[in-house]
């Protein structure tokens, strides 16, 4: 049967791919020049490379359509509690622990922890389902350290850069992974209200040793080796909540009592297994002082939160280049989507906003590798980390959704299909929301702000911060002065998230200043500070539309 040619194919655009996400990322490497002077460009323009190949496009493809699957039991009936993975999802996890995204910085000395955090973004730009055990890795080292003896045998194994898949006792890994519990089916983020329970059971090497009874209604990345989980030591539900190391398998090398019920169902976040869980008297050992679980289980989550932040600044930077390629190709009345005017202040508009989050996420990582590295005498940077990691956990990852479906509709009907995987702008646009809902949900955000305002002198150091930037613009000065106001400790709990966003903004416009160009500080001020930005696109008139899209085009 001879075949109808119905039509050519074109104005269609190609695949984004084999590009390098890092030297063709200008904000990105002005960002880490300025919070790391001595980066090594050679490793990220490596890193670049690696992250935006099309092997790595492949991986994320597969790891996300072929969605991990739980092993309850094996074909005898005896209890597994396995979950298994693409191959794909293997290849990933390896390549993040090869590039240290996990616990490697925490040996590493200053600098690391910035080093890290851009890396992190770029990964992310490749598969960010992966990330989530790879974040709690790294996140679980402030935590652990209350435990000297676990800390010591699983150390080395969390820096490890080598992957371990296999589903063994941790004495038997090149490489081991961490992950946490706190969420119950009656309290997320009002954790006291969890009834999981432990009872003392024994001293040894690793200390007080507890059974844990009760469950954990989100508890991801299950294969992980080991687990901090919060439970309530004494029998009344009065008891107090306590942190505890909670490992797959038992020292013995017997499997831990870790009942994996069954895998959420997600919106998207595919590639990652996130699980319920019961404990039916699993062996579990205290971590710092019993009755302090939560400020012990929040050293951890501090560090998620920062995570948070990059994750979602680099979901951006991904979308903004697919639609910068997209619309550089595909044509609509007679000109490159590009170059339509209206379209130019869209992608403007969604260059700035990328790139100011890629400024805060990073200023947030150098504040905590200061504190870390104790280069920190006054405390300014303790205090910023302290501050910052609410703000930015909160903004960036509310802009996140947004800036999604903006960049979605920049492809018009292509951007919301999904083919078998193919469409990574869908996929983006259904991560994007998680970001802003774990480690603590928007609101959790802005009330852990209102707190944060009471560990030190907050104003003082947001003066300090904005020095650099005072005189710049006058509708920057203006907002900081509203923002200082608000920063005296009177905030009501109804107008935090107010606090949270306008102090994020002064902050971005104040980086911009310092290492963006003026077309970007410029229009960053006029669509943010001059005036409140409610959509996208509508930068105002005498914004350098054309600069701002050529120094976000992938170069
Ligand atoms: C894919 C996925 C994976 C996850 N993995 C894990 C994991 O590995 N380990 C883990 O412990 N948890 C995990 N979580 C759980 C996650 O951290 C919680 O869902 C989140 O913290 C919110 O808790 P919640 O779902 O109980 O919502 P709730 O606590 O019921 O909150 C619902 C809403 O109310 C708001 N709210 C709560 N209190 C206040 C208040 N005082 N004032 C104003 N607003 C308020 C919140 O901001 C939120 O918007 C995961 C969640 C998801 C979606």
């Amino acid at each position: 049967m001879t075949s109808v040619i119905t039509h050519e194919v074109f104005n269609q655009s190609t695949p984004l791919v084999d590009a390098n996400l890092f030297t063709g990322n200008r904000a990105l490497q002005d960002a880490l020049r300025f919070n790391r002077p001595g980066y090594d460009a050679e490793r990220f323009a490596a890193l670049g490379a690696a992250a935006g190949s099309a092997a790595m496009q492949q991986h994320a493809r597969l790891a996300n359509t072929f969605a991990p699957q739980l092993k309850s039991h094996d074909r005898f009936g005896r209890r597994i509690d396995e979950v298994e993975f693409h191959p794909s999802y293997h290849a990933l996890m390896a390549a993040a622990m090869q590039q240290g995204l996990h616990g490697t910085p925490w040996s590493l000395g200053p600098g690391a922890h910035v080093d890290r955090a851009a890396a992190f973004m770029l990964f992310t730009e490749a598969e960010p389902g992966i990330l989530c055990p790879i974040s709690m890795s790294y996140a679980v080292t402030p935590a652990l350290r209350a435990n000297a003896a676990i800390h010591d045998d699983w150390g080395p194994g969390l820096a490890s850069t080598q992957y371990d898949e296999r589903f063994v006792p941790f004495q038997n890994k090149r490489g081991l992974t961490m992950g946490m519990g706190m969420t119950e089916k009656q309290g997320g983020s009002d954790v006291r209200a969890n009834t999981t329970r432990a009872e003392p059971d024994g001293r040894d090497d690793w200390g007080e040793r507890y059974r844990i009874t009760g469950h954990k209604w989100f508890f991801s990345a299950p294969m992980c080796d080991a687990f901090l989980v919060l439970a309530r030591t004494g029998h009344e539900s009065a008891g107090a909540l306590s942190c505890f190391f909670l490992p797959r398998w038992r020292p013995d090398g017997t499997l831990n009592a870790l009942r994996i019920q069954r895998l959420k169902h997600k919106l998207g976040n595919h590639a990652n297994a996130s699980s319920e869980v019961e404990f039916h008297g699993a062996a579990a050992w205290l971590v710092g002082d019993e009755g302090r679980g939560i400020p012990q289980i929040l050293a951890m989550g501090a560090i998620t939160r920062l995570d948070c932040a990059l994750g979602t600044a680099g979901l951006m930077r991904q979308a903004l280049s697919i639609a910068l390629h997209h619309t550089a190709q595909r044509h609509a009345f007679g000109k490159a989507l590009a170059e339509q005017p209206m379209m130019r202040n869209v992608l403007a508009d969604l260059a700035l906003e990328s790139e100011a989050a890629t400024a805060l996420a990073l200023r947030l990582a150098r504040a905590v590798d200061a504190s870390e590295n104790a280069s920190d005498a006054s405390g300014h940077e303790k205090l910023i980390s302290r501050v910052l990691t609410p703000i930015a956990k909160f903004w960036i990852c509310k802009r996140g959704s947004a800036f999604g479906q903006e960049a979605m509709e920049c492809l018009g009907g292509n951007g919301y299909v999904e083919e078998q995987g193919e469409g990574v702008m869908a996929r983006i646009y259904r991560e994007m929301p998680l970001n802003s809902i774990w480690e603590g949900a928007g609101n959790i955000m802005a009330l852990d702000l209102l707190r944060a305002l009471r560990t030190g002198p907050v104003a003082d150091a947001l003066v300090h911060e904005m020095a650099p930037a005072r005189g710049a613009h006058p509708a920057l000065d203006a907002a900081l002065a509203r923002v200082l106001h608000g920063l005296d400790g009177a905030t009501e709990e109804a107008q935090a998230r107010r606090l949270a966003r306008d102090t994020a903004l002064v902050l971005q416009a104040a980086l911009l200043r310092q290492h963006s160009t003026d077309a970007v500080f410029d229009a960053f001020c006029a669509s943010r500070l001059a005036e409140a930005s409610d959509v996208f696109g509508a930068l105002p008139a005498g914004c350098d539309l054309a600069a701002i899209v050529e120094r976000a085009r992938l170069h």
